[in-house]
């Protein structure tokens, strides 16, 4: 199946002439419009110019970039010139955002005629860990329907997963790539804080929100990574840091790499096999010459806690511009401003952004200020001061991605904080700001896919990418297919 291919494989069929980016994209809308029915991933269908963006591809013909002529999704949340942009939430829903300009990841890759074919599902403004928060219904998990596909980020990595398009955009506020990534079954890699540029992309948590990829292979990531990576002007806290050939590095195996095991990462409650899987992994890495560690990251256990004062906090800044005036939807009723307002609000936003603006809110006001949010801020630093340490005995991490494999549609839609508990091995990473890449390690007894990362310190994106690599060449899992 042409959809199925790498970006790797493609770029090489499209350098020989075998394939041509018309044929590529046919396969992927053929595909989208086969599956997408059922399992919902994609909210947005951008074909027509998605064809003819092809088609001058083709008639480029020179295919130098690898990701030229290959065709990807975007999360809801990347703006993209006239092109829809919703977050999946009624409040943009419903007056149609179309913005006027492109994210700056976005155009980096229409700069190298990478071919954007619409948009994926996402939670509400990315508030989530499952897919169920977006106004568009939810995106089942293509090793099961009945199961989410995780989040926010789950249209992406379902879409990926079931090979509807060669790779996808998601961004990573806690979790929401390396999560559904490994409950879809594909690769998910989250960059250092500042790595890639939050310009165009609709913030949830501005100064935890990263920009990254899902594939169906690491080198797939290296090479995505490589061409959104860098600098921005328009983004001021990206950082001025050289990005590395990560498709050069990718192949020199991990011989005297030190890998770390977390010992906060293998805790009571979690599936059994998923702690089994990543402790199998952790001998492949051993039988190829890494050496396993145990680290501690003693601060852990309270990153669940700081994490939702820290994002609530944020959120209710951030969502305080869709007011129906300048962004958001628009109501009949004018009598009064403020009224005005709170139609605007309360029809527009779902149950989990008006939840975390008013947490958000609460733990920012005068006399809570210090209680919560300054104190959580110290909390962040003793975490992120974690990290560190375990960088200096170790060259990265290795830890689960989630307690357990994909969950039930439905099973955590009563108690949110059932559901923030999904975030405890991807939320303190984001409060640290390194980068962690998801890959698929294991499958359960009922056939669904159990994820790992591997966590690198900031700027580490290679190490990571190479350590992933080199379990990937030596294990089949990334390989499986869900049968659609
Ligand atoms: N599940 C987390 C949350 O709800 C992570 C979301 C994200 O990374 N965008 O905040």
């Amino acid at each position: 199946m042409i959809s199925a291919l790498t970006i790797a494989q493609a770029h090489e069929r499209l350098k020989s002439k075998s394939l041509s980016a018309v044929e590529i994209a046919r396969a992927c809308i053929e595909r989208i419009e086969s599956v997408d029915k059922s399992l919902n991933a994609v909210v947005h269908r951008n074909f027509d110019r998605a064809l003819e963006e092809a088609k001058k591809a083709d008639k480029k013909g020179a295919f130098d970039h690898p990701l030229a002529g290959i065709p990807y999704l975007a999360k809801d949340v990347f703006c993209e010139e006239g092109v829809a942009t919703t977050a999946c939430s009624n409040v943009l829903r419903n007056k149609d955002f179309v913005p006027p300009f492109d994210s700056t990841t976005t155009k980096r890759l229409n700069t190298v005629n990478a071919i954007s074919m619409g948009k994926t599902n996402t939670d509400e403004f990315t508030m989530g860990a499952s897919t169920e928060t977006s106004c568009y219904g939810v995106t089942k998990n293509p090793w099961d329907q009945t199961r989410v596909a995780g989040g926010s980020s789950g249209g992406s990595a379902a879409a990926v997963a079931a090979d509807e398009c060669l790779f996808a955009l998601g961004t990573d506020t806690g979790g929401s790539i390396r999560q559904p990534a490994g409950f879809c079954g594909c690769t998910g890699l989250k960059v250092t804080y500042g790595r890639t540029s939050r310009y165009g992309v609709l913030s949830m948590a501005s100064s935890l929100d990263s920009i990254g990829v899902l594939t169906k292979t690491v080198e797939d990531a290296a090479i995505v990574l490589g061409t959104i990576a860098g600098k921005d002007p328009l983004d001021a806290t990206t950082g001025d840091m050289p990005v590395p050939d990560y498709t050069q590095t990718l192949k020199s195996g991990v011989k005297g790499l030190k890998i770390g095991l977390p010992k906060e990462y293998f805790i009571k409650g979690m599936d059994p096999q998923v702690e089994t899987a990543v402790r199998e992994a952790a001998k492949v890495y051993a039988s190829l010459g890494a050496k396993i560690v145990d680290v501690s990251l003693p601060h852990s256990p309270y990153a669940i806690a700081t994490y939702y004062v820290i994002v609530p906090s944020e959120v209710s800044s951030n969502m305080a511009r869709y007011d129906g005036v300048r962004f958001g939807h628009t109501v009949p009723e004018r009598d009064s401003l403020i009224e005005y307002y709170e139609r605007v609000r309360s029809s527009g936003f779902g149950d989990e952004v008006k939840r975390r603006i008013m947490i958000g809110t609460y733990a920012l006001s005068a006399g809570y200020y210090d209680a919560y949010y300054r104190q959580a801020q110290k909390v962040r630093t003793l975490i992120k001061r974690d990290f560190e340490k375990a960088f200096e005995q170790v060259d990265c991490l290795l830890a689960p991605v989630a307690p357990t494999p994909a969950f039930k549609i439905g099973a955590h839609t009563g108690d949110p904080v059932q559901m923030y508990l999904e975030d405890i091995f991807t939320a303190p990473v984001n409060l640290a700001g390194i980068p962690g890449l998801s890959i698929p390690c294991g499958f359960s007894k009922e056939n669904l896919p159990i994820g790992m990362q591997l966590l690198g310190p900031q700027w580490g994106e290679e190490v990571i990418l190479r350590a992933g690599y080199a379990y990937e060449q030596a294990t089949e899992w990334h390989e499986k297919k869900p049968t659609m």
